[in-house]
């Protein structure tokens, strides 16, 4: 029996790494969605800045495409300025060509500060696009940082694998069922010291008849709170 718990312990000393490792391995593709998911606000980012300098941009040709037209009107009304018969029919005429220019004039104040304002969009889709390179740098590098991660990880899983794999058939069928039970339902902790009369996974303070079991390993005992296996050793446990 003395055997069998030194042989437990080794394995969980072993369980024990084996269950952290693979709880880090389990946050690896969380940590892969975070990294891709920065990049795709970054490339969302891009994009709405160059929708936004499309749309100026189409305006701005709108703009530019009416003062033509508007332009071409104040021509044909000044070319039909010395056709006129009257006077009051060149002043109306003259009215209206110079409503004309006032409204282009405004139009063309417009113009202007649409090209300022196409400038900025330019600038500012560039400054994001700038961003996204970094970004694409930034998730290249965490990639495969990730990846290195996962192969040593997985290393070093297997490493421990084999070495659990040669002390299992040292624990009788039983015992290594129930231990390996334990250890799924109480987070990778199946075999804790006694802590001078207290269970070293949950702390309870066990009767002293079971302290006792525990001392003589007779057999294996277990804490009657958290059902994880008891031993003793020097180190632990003062009686
Ligand atoms: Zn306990």
């Amino acid at each position: 029996m003395a055997d069998q718990l030194e042989t437990l312990k080794q394995l969980q000393r072993l369980d024990g790494e084996l269950y952290q490792l693979r709880k880090t391995q389990q946050d690896k593709p969380r940590e892969l969605d975070q990294v891709n998911a920065q990049l795709a606000a970054q490339e969302a980012k891009v994009r709405t800045a160059d929708e936004g300098l499309k749309k100026l941009q189409l305006a701005q040709k709108d703009r530019e495409v009416e003062l033509q037209t508007r332009e071409g009107q104040v021509k044909k009304l000044q070319g039909q300025l010395f056709q006129v018969k009257t006077n009051k029919e060149y002043s109306a005429l003259q009215r209206e060509i110079d409503t004309l220019k006032a409204d282009n004039s405004l139009l063309e104040e417009s113009i202007l500060r649409g090209f300022d304002a196409v400038d900025q969009a330019g600038k500012a889709r560039q400054q994001e696009q700038g961003h996204l390179a970094k970004a694409q740098e930034r998730t290249k590098v965490e990639r495969q940082r990730i990846e290195q991660e996962q192969a040593v990880l997985e290393d070093q899983i297997g490493r421990l694998e084999r070495e659990r794999q040669g002390l299992v058939p040292d624990v009788p069928r039983e015992a290594l069922t129930m231990y390996e039970r334990i250890l799924v339902i109480r987070d990778g902790l199946a075999l804790v010291p006694l802590l001078e009369s207290s269970c070293g996974g949950c702390h309870r303070r066990l009767p002293p008849q079971v302290v006792n079991e525990v001392y003589l390993k007779a057999k294996l005992v277990m804490c009657e709170s958290c059902s994880r296996i008891l031993y003793f050793d020097e180190a632990h446990s003062k009686l």
